[in-house]
This record gives C-alpha cells, sequence and structure tokens, in this order.
C-alpha cells in the first residue's frame, strides 16, 4: 500500500517525515501527532445567533457585524499561511486591528530581534553541527515533544563525530528528562540573574565569592568554560518557558552568543509558534512591515505593542467586535462584551453563544495549505488526510471581503 510523506501541523517542529496510508497517518511515535490527527469531525454546522444556517448566511452576518463595528479585531490563531494573508486582506477592508493571540509571549523573541538583531540557526544546523547545546528555563519536549529526537539525537550528523553535550539552566522541576554533562537550577524568575550571571562569568567579571540565587559562582563560570570550548554551541529554549521578564533573558542571551563569537561558534534556536504563530508574524512582517500588534484602522499600518495587543484590547473592552480564529489550536474565543465571528476547527466546544460561528477545517489534516516552521527559515507545504467538506479560513475570509465589498 502506498504511503506518502506528509508534514505534521501539530507544533511548530514541522516533522515532514510521517507517513499517510489508507491505514491512518505513522506519526512516527509522537503522542501530540497521533491526537491531532484524530481530532474529531464532529462538529459541522455554521450558526447565526446558535440557529444553524447555510455558509453564505454565516458569511454574510459577519460581514455585517464587521461593517458595523467601529474597532473590530482579529485575532487568535491556526491558519495555514492562505489563511492569514486573507485575514490581513479582511483586516485591510474591514479597518480592524489584528495580533496574533499571545504576541506578548511571542514578543519575547521578536522584540529582541526588532532591537539588537539575533544570532540564529536552521535545524539543521543544530542538528548537524552543535557539540554542546545549554537548555535554558526548562524542557522543550512538552511544547515540541520531537525535540531531542530532531536536534540532538541525530545518528548521521554531517559535521560532529559524538552526541553533543547537554547543559541545563533553568527550575529543577522543569528540567529535561535527560541526563546532562552540567546543570544549574535556579526558579524561572531568577532566570534572569543566571544567564546575567553566565554572561558576567564569560567576561571576567564574576566575582568567585559570589552567590547567584543560591548558586555558587564557580558553576556558572564552569558553564561559561563549556559554552567556549565548543565547537558550535548553541542555546536552545522554548519561549513559554520564559517568565514576564523574558525579553530580557532573550536580550542577555543574544550578549552571551556575541561574547562566544568572538572566539567560537555560538547561536540561539528559540522556540516559538506553534498553531502557525510564527506564520502569522512573518506574513504579517512581509505585508505590513510590522510583527504583530497592527491596526489598518487608518489606512496605513500602525504598530504599537501595547495599545494593539489583542488580549489587553479585550480585557479593556475596547473592541466592539471580535473575529476569533482557530482553525488549528483548540482555544474557544476568549470572554469578551464584544459580537464575536469564531472561525473554529470541528472540534471545538464553544462555551458560550457566538454572534456567528463558522467551522472550518483543520490545514494539514482537512486540506493542503503552508506553515512556516520554528526556525522561521523554511514553510512547509502540508497535505489533507481525511475528506470533508469544510471550508478554510482562507475561504471564509475571503467571502467575508467579498461580502463587505458588495455591501459597500
Ligand atoms: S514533534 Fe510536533 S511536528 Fe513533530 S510529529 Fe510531533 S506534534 Fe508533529
Amino acid at each position: 500500500v502506498a504511503t506518502r510523506a506528509i508534514t505534521c501541523p501539530f507544533c511548530a517542529l514541522a516533522c515532514d517525515d510521517l507517513g499517510a496510508a489508507e491505514a491512518g497517518v505513522d506519526t512516527r511515535g509522537c503522542a501530540k501527532a497521533a491526537a491531532g490527527f484524530a481530532r474529531d469531525a464532529g462538529r459541522t454546522e455554521h450558526r447565526v445567533r446558535g440557529k444553524p444556517v447555510p455558509l453564505a448566511d454565516a458569511v454574510a452576518a459577519a460581514a455585517a457585524l464587521l461593517s458595523q463595528a467601529r474597532l473590530p479585531l482579529i485575532t487568535g490563531a491556526g491558519a495555514d499561511l492562505a489563511g492569514i494573508r486573507a485575514l490581513i486582506a479582511l483586516a485591510d477592508r474591514a479597518g480592524a486591528v489584528i495580533d496574533p493571540w499571545q504576541s506578548m509571549v511571542l514578543r519575547r523573541n521578536f522584540a529582541v530581534t526588532q532591537e539588537s538583531g539575533a544570532l540564529t540557526a536552521t535545524f539543521g544546523e543544530v542538528a548537524n553541527r552543535a557539540d554542546a547545546i545549554l537548555l535554558l528555563g526548562g524542557d522543550p519536549a512538552p511544547d515540541y515533544p520531537r525535540v531531542f529526537e530532531r536536534l540532538v539525537d541525530n545518528g548521521t550528523p554531517l559535521f560532529r563525530s559524538t552526541p553533543p553535550s547537554l547543559a541545563y539552566l533553568g527550575p529543577a522541576a522543569a528540567a529535561p528528562r535527560r541526563t546532562m554533562a552540567a546543570a544549574i537550577h535556579l526558579d524561572s524568575n531568577r532566570l534572569l540573574d543566571g544567564v546575567a550571571a553566565l554572561h558576567a562569568a564569560l567576561a571576567g567579571r564574576l566575582p568567585r565569592d559570589a552567590d547567584i540565587a543560591g548558586v555558587p559562582a564557580a558553576a556558572f563560570v564552569e558553564l561559561g568554560e563549556r559554552l567556549s570550548a565548543a565547537h558550535y554551541g548553541a542555546i536552545l529554549w522554548d519561549v513559554r518557558n520564559l517568565a514576564d521578564d523574558g525579553k530580557a533573558v532573550v536580550a542577555t542571551v543574544l550578549r552571551i552568543l556575541r561574547h562566544l563569537n568572538r572566539r567560537t561558534r555560538a547561536v540561539g534556536l528559540p522556540l516559538a509558534g506553534s498553531d502557525n504563530a510564527l506564520g502569522f508574524v512573518q506574513a504579517l512582517l512581509w505585508q505590513t512591515g510590522w510583527p504583530a500588534q497592527v491596526s489598518l484602522a487608518g489606512g496605513a499600518p500602525e504598530h504599537d505593542p501595547w495599545r494593539f495587543d489583542a488580549a489587553r484590547l479585550i480585557a479593556a473592552g475596547e473592541i466592539d467586535a471580535l473575529l476569533w480564529v482557530a482553525g488549528l489550536s483548540h482555544s474557544p474565543p476568549p470572554a469578551t462584551m464584544a459580537p464575536t465571528v469564531a472561525l473554529l476547527a470541528p472540534d471545538i466546544a464553544l462555551t458560550g453563544e457566538a454572534a456567528v460561528e463558522i467551522r472550518v477545517g483543520v490545514p494539514g489534516l482537512d486540506h493542503p495549505g503552508t506553515l512556516v516552521r520554528a526556525d522561521a527559515v523554511v514553510a512547509l507545504p502540508l497535505d489533507a488526510v481525511r475528506k470533508t467538506a469544510l471550508p478554510s479560513v482562507a475561504a471564509v475570509a475571503q467571502a467575508i471581503v467579498e461580502s463587505l465589498g458588495a455591501r459597500a
């Protein structure tokens, strides 16, 4: 029986070695992918005010709601690139704010890139070259189940002869279940102190008798020596493991990398962007010039990380219409007084009633598409592995744009 290679859309590792056959999907042992490809397809009815309606009526109701709004917001997660591009076009047409959900978490990484640059690498570079890897802040495996298989346990590396040595800096309770050559345990709210101490140790400015969050200075000196001795060091973190001071942590990591690159090679690999949130950021960047928190209400893109943060706008009650997109994620729309148009995958249960509920297919499961991988260097094609009549986010967003045009 023929098996075709497919890409998994269920985390930002975007593993492209899965196999689809008549009997189902071989998920290479990944439980998260197995759960994703087994998602329920049961909810297919579109609704307006709770009553089932044809798709065209739901689209018209969504357009009417958006056209009457003074400040609509488009947010959420989980569309393929075509869907995100159509949402940006819709935001432009409707004069809306558009922002990936939880963009303040993603911002811990990209704000540093905006202000100071970055020293990053691809998955392939880390898998083939890294001889020392420092894991920061917690175990990335719960969010990215095959991360060690993909980046550490490469059995046929091109440019190193032994597996990379692993080190860890972060809370003991969140430490990866792997053998570590070195480990420094400190609370997540002291992680900034930890990376600052590592930077000071590398620069020869850490007093020998210093105590950092209960850890003696010698541990940081030893960790710095480890990274300095590597031919190709990598510092890897899951952005969701960083606390609210995550931006300062990432900025300090960049200083560490700059210091290391005076004598050897060292890179940072931030993991973020599941549910194609990174695709959302990339599409916004290339279409508006800004990565997130963008308003298209004034006829030209305007960026403000505070004013146009989706979560803040909802919490402050500043919007009068919400278009929530969850084609990949499992998330129902957040609570808001604003009337909501919800574009939802067929397995998402609504806790309340949305003004307009439109069921959409899951990219990579119900329809083809494209998804940006966490290292942001490649957009991978997605296939469909089951049959559905549900429209894609792109088709629905385009239909709403057309309906808005017809209304005008
Ligand atoms: S690690 Fe992520 S992308 Fe890879 S198979 Fe598992 S869920 Fe899919």
